[in-house]
């Protein structure tokens, strides 16, 4: 967990926020507190990062808006253009980024990769090649005021503030970045106090590409720099954390009247349907269930087997599970890395305590690891139901709860008995079946025998329902909502000097206009037509 320290020793102060040689940004050393953070990998002290001052946070502001004047001028194939430089500077330096994301969350080397780095690298590919498209005038044809046209355009907002969770340190707030500056906007991202080193190395790639500096910012902090981000004067936030934090940042939007998109907590349902291959769906709960530690929105959280397949299915789990290999992601290549703090550890302990009280059996872990860094075995439970907190709260590490069921109705029942509704997953042989099953389930997406995968499809909308959130990040509609909508109408024709709807008003007027009302909607004919076509 990040500390928060301010330093009594104002040498001592100067020489660790980087000062002793370099003026201070605004205010002055003295005033600094510092995030200090221990590797989850190996508990050794990483880099400590100044925290951003409320000031700071309006210096930034207020440069971000200046680069942003300049940026959106500049023709969207251009901005597009300079955005692939970026995304060939990320892939140039995918090591790097690798190296930065095990050591600061002690994550798996190759889901630093793929889940990270790959998925930056891919939107960024694919907004940049589809933002003109994607944001190119739309027409509207007007079915009732014909003697007129509309369409609407795009403007870029101006500033857009992301706040960003730990668990994808570099996916996250970048697959906001690279569309909100394609739109034509300046970003400022304030990043998890746990995991700032990633976001700042992020920064330093795109200063490298001779992008505008202020036109991307990082401002490192805690909550209270989130707060300032939000009063600075921001014209959109997206907030990706938990559904506690999220409440509160929605309040502080609500009191500025800043549109924000809420990307909160999950409790991903897996409907193991009686037909389901039993071999992939267990593998894909091992996978859904522990990669990155099971620290996702997406992760699998739990499981509704049918009755048909549930013996052989956690059988085949538990096997899977002995072979998975845990430890320290800098030093190897492992399956299962760290968690990201101790307290998430605490939080895992309680959940298994409370639902072996309760009637569950430990099919495979259940413990922590001793030794340097924070680690938890894999940890699988059967025999769960409703009655345990761990089928109920938000897990956010290794453990797979697992419910008999007795049908497809039961299950989907069971799926749909939460707060949450960001992802589930259906497995079954049937694709029919599998469909009917997805759509009665409350959730912003549902995927078929797979998992995880869905957040990778950077076309596709991504967010959820209920308490997981309002509002969606990436597909095509998330790079308009970028930015202000606007309206333009426009008369087909030259238009009359004195028009026969304003004033003055009269009588007669008023009888011309009842006699029309009464055709349009008693009327037959084209009338009829026109009329039926009529909201
Ligand atoms: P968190 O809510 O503790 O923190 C998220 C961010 O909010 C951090 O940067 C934090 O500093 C900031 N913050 C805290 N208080 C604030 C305030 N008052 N004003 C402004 N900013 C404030 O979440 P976390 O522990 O970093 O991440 C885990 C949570 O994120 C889980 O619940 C997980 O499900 C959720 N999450 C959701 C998605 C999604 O896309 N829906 C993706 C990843 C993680």
């Amino acid at each position: 967990m990040a500390t928060v320290t301010s330093l009594d020793s104002r040498k001592k102060k100067a020489i660790e926020a980087g000062a002793s040689s370099t003026p201070a940004p605004v205010d002055p050393p003295a005033a600094r507190n510092m995030l200090r953070n221990l590797s989850p990998a190996d508990g050794e002290p990483l880099t400590a990062v100044p925290v951003t001052t409320a000031n700071e946070v309006r210096g930034a502001m207020q440069r971000a808006k200046r680069a942003q004047t300049a940026w959106a001028r500049m023709p969207i194939e251009e901005r597009a253009e300079r955005i692939l430089r970026f995304r060939d500077a990320i892939v140039d330096n995918a090591d790097r980024l690798v190296d930065t994301l095990v050591r600061e969350t002690g994550k798996p080397r190759n889901e630093a990769l793929l889940h990270e780095v790959l998925v930056v690298a891919d939107l960024a590919g694919y907004f940049a090649h589809n933002a003109k498209r994607i944001l190119s005038h739309q027409d509207i044809s007007l079915h009732f005021l014909v003697h007129r046209k509309s369409y609407v355009h795009y403007a870029p907002k101006g500033v857009i503030g992301v706040i960003s969770p730990w668990n994808f340190p570099f996916a996250i707030p970048m697959g906001d970045v690279i569309p909100a500056l394609l739109a034509g906007n300046a970003v400022i991202v304030k990043p998890s106090e746990v995991t700032p080193l990633i976001a700042l190395e992020a920064k330093k790639i795109f200063d490298s590409t001779g992008l505008p500096e202020d036109l991307f910012q990082v401002i490192p902090g805690d909550g209270a720099t989130g707060q300032a981000l939000i009063e600075a004067g921001i014209q959109k936030l997206i907030f990706t954390g938990g559904v506690e934090t999220g409440r509160r940042v929605a309040a502080a939007c609500g009191a500025k009247l800043v549109p924000c998109v809420m990307e909160l907590g999950g409790k991903a349902p897996l409907l193991a349907l009686s037909d389901c291959d039993i071999e992939r769906t267990a593998r894909g709960i091992v996978y859904g269930g522990f990669c990155n530690s099971g620290q996702a929105c997406i992760s699998v959280e739990r499981v509704y087997a049918h009755r048909a397949i549930h013996d052989p299915l956690v059988r085949r789990i538990r096997e899977l599970v002995g072979d998975l290999k845990q430890g320290d992601a800098s030093k190897s290549f492992i399956d299962i890395g760290a968690i990201i703090f101790p307290k998430q550890i605490d939080v895992a302990e309680a959940l298994i305590a409370d639902a072996v009280s309760k009637g569950a059996e430990i099919i495979a872990g259940g413990e922590r690891v001793h030794r340097a860094g924070n680690y938890f075995q894999p940890t699988v439970l059967s025999e769960c139901h409703h009655g345990m907190n761990v089928m109920r709260e938000e897990i956010f590490g290794p453990i797979v709860p697992i419910q008999r069921v007795d049908s497809d109705e039961e299950a989907i029942a069971l799926a749909n008995d939460s707060h949450l509704g960001l992802n589930a997953y259906v497995f079954s042989k049937s694709r029919e079946r599998a469909l009917r099953v997805a759509e009665k389930i409350e959730a912003g997406s549902v995927v078929v025998n797979d998992v995880m995968l869905n957040y990778g499809a950077c076309e596709t909308p991504f967010g959820g329902i209920k308490e997981s959130g309002f509002g969606r990040v990436h597909g095509d509609d998330s790079l308009r909502e970028m930015c202000d909508k606007r309206h333009v109408n426009y008369g087909r024709m030259p238009m009359p000097s004195r028009d026969p709807l304003w004033f003055p008003y009269s009588s007669t007027s008023y009888k011309i206009f009842s006699k029309g009302l009464d055709v349009l909607f008693h009327g037959s004919g084209l009338v009829q037509r026109i009329a039926k076509r009529m909201p």
